[in-house]
């Protein structure tokens, strides 16, 4: 359900007329080389549109307004091969809607040492021109992620497709809105939110769904539409042995599958992205939502528990954005620590809502009571998740603004069995460590929703929040509590008066 090669990257090579026919030759050929290359490479997951060399002030507000109006364009990408004076920019990049990101490359590794002379020096002064060009994004105050190094490099590569999958992400949370079934769980703070703030700053569409719905399309699902779907999940899945064979725990699973194809069949005909449920609305369900949601996720859907729509569009965004790369990302709730010196951890896991991207092996659908909602019994994937490097972010609303935060952390092997906890199990050392991270992400306001990522780092994230114009907290292994609430005051005087 996630294609990136259907969003494009505007790129825009700046000159000036002052060089001469022959030498704008020569830009624009080397241009073609250098898109040509990138557009090949898979680290470069969109789509590389090179466009007419940007001579005059009204060439580069055309191409601007021209990108604005291309709902497939997800960013612009721009490099000044010559200079390129920047008040030519201005208008162009005063309309501007879309991400950019500022290349700093040139076109030769290196200096010619024998031949080189003014000719060439005139042609190849992007050490020259790209400083006029960021000037004016500085004086601007432009959002924008800067990339400097040679184009050939894959450093230089991976950075541009890490921005490319943050920009995709922004445009896939414009496209498809996020279904709310139901609303936010009863009391709670953190997930709620301001709805009308998130369509303007992230262009999410909040809506909601009458659970009705969702319950009557769950009712008119045939029982063989069910079974066919539960023997896809028998080829995906290992299964207890108790629900191989007909009977109680069979059916529970059955029910599952109903419910995963109504939500389906709901997500798609509102071309949705996301969705939310909460256990304190569910009239209709037989089971509160546990392997359809962990199964929709795989999928590509985002999903928050108990109304959070905030988290399930991050969780959208970051599924977009981890599209084709190793690793999952998924729902996860900080649920208990072990405060073991020297083995300190924090166990995160969900009542179901996990997804399977991030398992270590094979998951197992399994059926258990649930100590809360009051509903049947319901079917869910348990699995560890896979060890290895990870990020958790979040988003909440301060009232005046969102915030996210990113903590860095290293998902570790939980070698205790914990057979009388039959659900996705997370176990993570967080940097800079358990007690730094915690009283960080505390200080910060951060929620115990967020979204775990294997499949990426904190520069996707810190680039989507730039793209944005939101606040970013990063809380990795040289975070310190005491200077981080200092970090937080400055923010309140910059990121506070916005808006
Ligand atoms: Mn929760």
């Amino acid at each position: 359900m996630i294609d990136l090669k259907k969003y494009e990257f505007w790129f825009i090579v700046g000159s000036q007329d002052l060089y001469g026919e022959e030498t704008l030759k020569q830009v624009g050929a080397n241009a073609r080389v250098i898109s040509e290359a990138l557009a090949e490479d898979p680290l470069l997951p969109g789509t590389l549109v090179l466009k007419p060399v940007a001579i005059t002030p009204s060439v580069i507000w055309k191409l601007f307004a021209e990108a604005n109006a291309a709902a497939n364009c997800a960013g612009i990408i721009t490099w000044m091969h010559t200079f390129s004076p920047s008040k030519m920019w201005i208008q162009g990049l005063a309309v501007n809607r879309k991400p950019l990101l500022h290349l700093h490359t040139q076109f030769n590794r290196d200096i010619p040492w024998d031949s080189i002379d003014m000719d060439f020096m005139n042609l190849n002064q992007s050490a020259h021109g790209d400083r006029e060009h960021g000037y004016i994004h500085a004086r601007m105050r432009l959002p924008r992620k800067v990339v400097a190094g040679f184009w050939q490099d894959a450093e230089v590569r991976r950075r541009i497709g890490v921005w490319m999958r943050a920009a995709a992400a922004r445009s896939a949370g414009i496209e498809s809105p996020v279904m709310r079934f139901g609303d936010n769980m009863r009391e709670v703070a953190v997930t709620e939110g301001d709805k009308v703030e998130a369509q303007a700053v992230f262009g999410w569409q909040v809506n909601t769904w009458g659970i009705g719905e969702l319950a009557a399309r769950y009712g008119n699902v045939s029982g063989a539409d069910a079974e066919r779907l539960v023997q896809e999940y028998e080829g995906a899945y290992e299964f207890a042995p108790e629900l191989t064979a007909p009977g109680k725990g069979r059916n529970a699973v059955l029910e599952q599958a109903k419910i995963e194809i109504a939500l389906k069949a709901m997500l798609v005909s509102e071309g949705a992205g996301a969705f939310t449920t909460t256990f304190q609305d569910l009239y209709g369900l037989p089971q509160l939502p546990g392997l359809a949601v962990q199964r929709l996720m795989e999928q590509g859907y985002g999903f928050g528990a108990e109304g959070d729509w905030k988290q399930s569009m991050l969780l959208r965004s970051a599924k977009v954005m981890a599209e084709g790369l190793p690793g999952g990302v998924s729902f996860i709730e900080d649920y208990t620590y072990h405060f073991e010196p020297g083995k300190e951890a924090a166990l995160g896991a969900h009542m179901l809502e996990v997804c399977p991207s991030v398992a270590a092996g094979k998951p197992r659908v399994e059926v258990h009571p649930l100590g809360i909602g009051g509903k049947a019994d319901p079917a869910r994937l348990v699995f560890d998740a896979a060890p290895g490097e990870a990020v958790l972010a979040t988003l909440i609303d301060l009232g005046n603004r969102f915030r996210m935060i990113v903590n860095e952390i290293k998902t570790i092997t939980i070698e205790n069995a914990m057979p009388r906890l039959p659900v996705a199990r997370v176990l993570w050392r967080p940097y800079p460590s358990l007690q730094g991270a915690a009283e960080s992400w505390i200080l910060a306001g951060g929620t115990h929703h967020s979204v775990y990522a294997a499949a990426l780092t904190t520069e996707y994230f810190r680039d989507w929040a730039e793209m944005m114009g939101i606040e970013c907290v990063v809380i990795d292994k040289a975070a310190a509590p005491v200077r981080l609430r200092d970090e937080l005051r400055w923010g309140e005087a910059y990121w506070g008066h916005r808006g």
